[in-house]
């Protein structure tokens, strides 16, 4: 019904005034509600995209939101990005407690904070916008009146495949190899559904200090659908002063499995992904955008 943005849950934090339309009785429960509404319309809570590492990636929409927050609430490491300023409490919490943080966050802007949660990248993806609206739906109804803005971020796939070419210049899609939150059967049948279609595939959350092994298995499958010689890489800490980017072959990739860290977002090439060599660098990675083959007559697996 409403033409506001999709992501918009309710009106904007335009009626400040809203303590004007104080209830005309002198009735406690009706005062007591008409406050809590005027409080809860000049909190608000922001999601924001942090980008995968360096401050040039933060949009500047993100910048003002973080600028005008009274609160911070992420993942400590996340939080270390933005810089201490007075009148901006931060929150810092693990990074395995996101519905416990989003519905911490949620509080605090019923109560009237400008509330900004922060994520790395962006946070629609694999992140916290999810958690938040997770908590909105399990919590009490008067969150529903918080307005909720969630401003994004570059992902990691994004900022990956702008370092290596145009890798992602044909379909493709994301999947996390984390199953903490998935059973791993599930992971397997979409990586399976997402080789056969030939799609490039990007991997986000490749090894989890839980389970190690899930990228390894990942590309063994990957070697059932794809030639050894299909373009992989391996984009660790992309932005960040500790940024690798290394350009492998599906079978090196298996070999170095071992290799990527919780910071690296892994691209499985579809058929058509190629490089293109040049002197003293990594050569490109790029994907053509036109296609003229069907999955299965590209498959060239193994089995
Ligand atoms: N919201 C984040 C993703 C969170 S899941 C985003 O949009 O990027 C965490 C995973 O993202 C990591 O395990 C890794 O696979 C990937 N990732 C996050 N930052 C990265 C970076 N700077 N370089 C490479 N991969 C990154």
């Amino acid at each position: 019904m409403s033409d506001g943005p999709s992501h918009s849950v309710s009106p904007p934090p335009s009626s400040r005034t809203s303590g004007a339309a104080a209830p005309i009785r002198d009735d406690g429960a009706e005062r007591d509600k008409a406050e809590k509404k005027a409080t809860t319309a000049t909190g608000s809570l922001t999601i924001v995209g942090l980008g995968p590492g360096t401050p040039e990636w933060i949009t500047p929409a993100a910048q003002a939101a973080l600028d005008a927050a009274s609160d911070l609430i992420g993942y400590g490491p996340y939080l270390d990005r933005v810089p201490e300023r007075s009148g901006r409490t931060k929150h810092a919490s693990d990074n395995r407690v996101e519905v416990e943080r989003a519905a911490h966050a949620l509080k605090l802007a019923a109560e009237g904070r400008k509330v900004v949660v922060v994520s790395g990248g962006d946070p629609g993806v694999f992140a916290m916008a999810a958690a938040v609206f997770e908590a909105l739906e399990a919590g009490p109804a008067e969150w529903l009146v918080i307005p909720i803005t969630v401003e994004p971020g570059i992902t990691a796939m994004l900022a990956a495949a702008a370092r290596a070419g145009a890798p992602l210049g044909g379909d493709f899609c994301a999947l996390s190899l984390s199953d903490n939150l998935k059973p791993w059967e599930v992971v397997t049948a979409r990586l399976t559904a997402a080789l056969a279609a030939d799609f490039v595939i990007c991997l986000y959350n490749p090894i989890s200090k839980a389970g190690p092994w899930q990228l390894g298995a990942a590309l063994d499958l990957a070697a059932e659908h794809r030639a050894a010689e299909t373009p992989v890489l391996f984009a660790r800490a992309v932005g960040r002063p500790d940024e690798i980017l290394r350009v492998l072959t599906l079978a090196e990739a298996i070999a170095a499995a071992g290799t990527a860290d919780m910071a690296t977002l892994v691209m499985i090439g579809a058929s058509s992904t190629r490089l293109i060599a040049r002197e003293g660098a990594a050569p490109y990675v790029y994907t053509p955008r036109s296609v003229t083959k069907s999955p299965c007559a590209t498959s060239q697996g193994r089995t």
